[in-house]
Order: C-alpha cells, then sequence, then structure tokens
C-alpha cells in the first residue's frame, strides 16, 4: 500500500526539527538530540537446525539517556535497517519523557523474518544477540523489552543469558519476560489498552460519546488486538474491521463486520504473528476485503497499529469524512505529508509516543517490580498506568491549548523540555 519509501529517521528528525525550530533549541542541543548517542552493529552467527551457521545483523541504538537508563524493545523484521531502528530509538527517548518515566530512548533489532525459525533456532539467536551486547546493556545501562517479531519467551531467554554471562540472576536487564519468570501482569494488555485510556481522554475532551463511536484498525498483532478489546469493553464503542498481513498469501487484508465484530474471537483465530485465519472469519460472516479498505471507512476512530509509515500522502486522501480522531498505536504510522494534510482537516491526533506509552510504562513496572522483587496484582498494575497515561494525555492536551499548536508538536514540546531539563540539571549542556 505505501508507495511513498520515506526513511523512518528523516521522519523522526523531520518532527523534531519542526518543534526545534518552535523552541529555538540552541544548535549543539539540537544537533545532540538529533542524533543517537550510541550506536551498536554487529553479526551474530546462529547454527541452524540443519547444521549449517547462518550470519545475522543485529543493531542497538541508544538515543538518548539523561533522564535514565535507554529503554526500548527489539524488532525482528525482514525489512529492519540501522535507520528504522535509529527513529524508533528517538521516539522511545519522547515516550519516556511524556509518560514521565525516569528512562531514557534506545531501540534493537535483527533482520529476519521470525515466523521463518523454529523455536531453537529463535533461541539461539536471542542468546547470540545477547552475547554481542551484554557488556553494554542492564539495568542501569540499557533494557530492551519485546516489538514486532519478538515474544515473552525470547525475553525470558535473553534475561537467562545475560544472568549467566554477568553471574548473578538479573531480571531487571529486560522486560516483557513471562509472567513466572520476573514479567509483570498487565504487560500483555498494556500498549493496546494504554491507546484506550488515551482515547478515552480523548473521548472526554471533544465531547463525543464513546458508546456510539465505530474504530477502524491497521493491524491486528499485541497492540491492535487489546486496543480492539479495548475499544469494545471499555469504551462501549464498535469495532468494524482490522487489517492484518497474511503470512501464508504474503499480503495484507482487511476483516470486516459493520455490525457484531467480535475482537475476543478474531483474536482466538489468530496467530502469534497476528496473521489471522480468514477462513474461519469468513465462515464466521466476516468479509475479507483488500488491505486499504480499514482506512476508508465510515468510522469516528482510526488505530493505525501495524508499521511505521501506512499512512502516507497517497493514502491520506482516502480517509472519511466521518473520522474525527486518529490514534496512532504503531510507532511512526504518519508520514510528515499525511500529518500536514490530518492537521489541515482537524483531525484530533493523538501522537504515537504519547499513544502508544503504555507498553514501556508498565516495563517500568516490570523493572521496578524486579527490583524490589515483589509482584502487583494484575489491576493494580493497569490503574496505575491508566494514571500515567491520563496525566500525560492532560500534560499534552494544555501544551497544545496553551500554545495553540497540533497535538504531536504539543508531545515534542512536553517530551523535548524534560529532556533538556535533565541534561541541564546532569551539566551535560
Ligand atoms: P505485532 O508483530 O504483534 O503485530 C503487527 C501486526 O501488524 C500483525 O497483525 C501484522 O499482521 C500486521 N501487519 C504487518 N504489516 C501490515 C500491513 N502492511 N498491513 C496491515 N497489517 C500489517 O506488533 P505489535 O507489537 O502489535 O506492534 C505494532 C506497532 O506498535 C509497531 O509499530 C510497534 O513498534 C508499536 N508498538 C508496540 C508496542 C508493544 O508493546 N508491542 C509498544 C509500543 C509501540
Amino acid at each position: 500500500m505505501a508507495k511513498e519509501t520515506l526513511n523512518a529517521f528523516d521522519m523522526a528528525q523531520q518532527q523534531f526539527d519542526r518543534v526545534a525550530d518552535l523552541l529555538h533549541l540552541d544548535p549543539p542541543v539540537r544537533e545532540f538530540l538529533r542524533w543517537p548517542m550510541r550506536e551498536f552493529h554487529f553479526k551474530i552467527p546462529v547454527r541452524m537446525d540443519d547444521g549449517n551457521i547462518r550470519m545475522f545483523q543485529g543493531y542497538r541504538v541508544q538515543h538518548n539517556d539523561a533522564r535514565g537508563p535507554n529503554k526500548g524493545g527489539l524488532r525482528f523484521h525482514p525489512s529492519e535497517t540501522v535507520d528504522s531502528v535509529r527513529a524508533l530509538a528517538t521516539w522511545m527517548t519522547w515516550k519516556c519523557a511524556v509518560a514521565d518515566i525516569p528512562l531514557g530512548g534506545g531501540k534493537g533489532g535483527v533482520i529476519v523474518d521470525p515466523s521463518t525459525l523454529t523455536n531453537g533456532e529463535k533461541e539461539r539467536l536471542v542468546r547470540g544477540w545477547v552475547q554481542q551486547m551484554w557488556k553494554n546493556i542492564g539495568p542501569r545501562q540499557d533494557v530492551p523489552a519485546p516489538d514486532v517479531g519478538t515474544t515473552p519467551q525470547m525475553m525470558g531467554w535473553m534475561m537467562d543469558e545475560y544472568s549467566k554471562l554477568v553471574g548473578e540472576y538479573t531480571p531487571g536487564v529486560i522486560t516483557g519476560k513471562p509472567v513466572g519468570g520476573g514479567g509483570s501482569l498487565g504487560r500483555t494488555e498494556a500498549t493496546g489498552y494504554g491507546v484506550i485510556y488515551t482515547l478515552r481522554e480523548a473521548f472526554n475532551r471533544l465531547g463525543m460519546d464513546a458508546k456510539k463511536s465505530k474504530v477502524a484498525i491497521q493491524g491486528f498483532g499485541n497492540v491492535a488486538q487489546y486496543a480492539a478489546i479495548g475499544f469494545k469493553e471499555f469504551l462501549g464503542g464498535s469495532v468494524i474491521c482490522v487489517s492484518y498481513w497474511d503470512r501464508n498469501d504474503r499480503k495484507p487484508y482487511t476483516v470486516s463486520k459493520e455490525s457484531g465484530f467480535d475482537p475476543r474471537f478474531m483474536q482466538s483465530i489468530t496467530d502469534q504473528y497476528g496473521t489471522i485465519d480468514k477462513e474461519k472469519a469468513a465462515a464466521a460472516g466476516y468479509a475479507i476485503e483488500d488491505a486499504d479498505a480499514w482506512l476508508k471507512k465510515d468510522v469516528d476512530v482510526l488505530i493505525p497499529a501495524a508499521l511505521e509509515g501506512q499512512i502516507n500522502a497517497e493514502s491520506v486522501q482516502w480517509i472519511s469524512p466521518s473520522v474525527k480522531i486518529i490514534a496512532e498505536g504503531a510507532n511512526g504510522p504518519t508520514t510528515p505529508e499525511a500529518d500536514e494534510v490530518i492537521r489541515e482537516k482537524g483531525i484530533f491526533l493523538i501522537p504515537d509516543f504519547l499513544c502508544n506509552s503504555g507498553g514501556v510504562t508498565v516495563s517500568y513496572f516490570e523493572s521496578v517490580q524486579n527490583d524490589i522483587n515483589y509482584y502487583w496484582p494484575k489491576q493494580e498494575v493497569l490503574a496505575k498506568e491508566d494514571k500515567i497515561l491520563t496525566k500525560a494525555f492532560a500534560d499534552v492536551y494544555e501544551m497544545a491549548e496553551v500554545e495553540h499548536v497540533y497535538m504531536r508538536d504539543a508531545a515534542y514540546m512536553v517530551a523535548i523540555a524534560r529532556v533538556v531539563k535533565a541534561m541541564q540539571l546532569r551539566g551535560w549542556i
């Protein structure tokens, strides 16, 4: 669908530059924040099940740790590039700052399609990643987590590898671990539910009735599944469709049902990579439409929750006039050209690093629980997450109102001010 191929890091820098201009940031501070502080590029040799060695390309980018240890996921994807990792690391700095949690920004990746690996190969690959990086990660340095293509089980293996290398059990080196293996209750749901907490706040501020609202969602992986469930169960709204990448047909589809879309049923026929069993969906009365159909629906809310760059100069034109809110569940789903159009149309935007900050917030809770070696009940985790996201939304919304700026710019203004303050307090600038 996305014809325009904007480099994600160019996009992250363009968004930053726009607000750096508004804030009149000093040139050296600006230069510092435009680039990651540190990067690691490395090869990971893995013995495959057939006995051959395969070489994988791995990355870790540490964008800024002024506010605390670097924090950010590990993405395993065939089209991963160092620039996509740089972009995601940069957004993590702004995300932790906007949520006001004491962490910096980082991100890692491996160029691989994990669905082509056996469990044993995956385990050897993630242990290999840790063997390359262990001296430069740790609870007080840099704490990885899952992202697209990585799972809680992989995090468990990575924590084990790190613990063996340093010689002591160190659950806080990584978050998103399985529950019972150092993980936090509520982490699985955290990002998708967080999208819904910020949407609830947007509905309240805009005076809209959530119960009468409809949503179209792109993606049906971790974020999208819990956003869909939360939209129906917490807000009482209707899910109209979700889209997904079909890894059997190697193309995306939209699965829709104008009334009675059941996210929990859909989840039950979706595999761990977010591919829906479309034969079962069709048998249950769902329509299987083309990939772009989700973006053309007459809904109140759009939630892009798949990959970056999906709403671009071309596809933004397909958005129905009925759409009042776009809640960016994915990182960087909107290109700068499309963003301009959304701003001009007056659609209310919940920007990515505010909207999807629930995941890192509960990751932060996971490391706090690891530190104190005491685990909170799920409702306590989710209530704490809600409180943080409600405050983050209010901070950004108020900035947008006071400064008369677009929500994305307001989120950057809040985040940049907090990072700059930490750099000043540490005497870096
Ligand atoms: P995931 O791998 O669990 O799911 C991705 C989903 O997107 C899958 O359903 C896949 O089929 C679908 N998809 C991929 N390409 C598509 C395409 N071209 N069209 C339609 N659907 C497509 O990933 P996730 O963890 O849900 O992450 C989704 C997005 O949210 C990413 O941008 C990620 O960086 C971001 N994010 C994730 C978390 C988290 O906690 N998981 C936190 C913050 C941000």
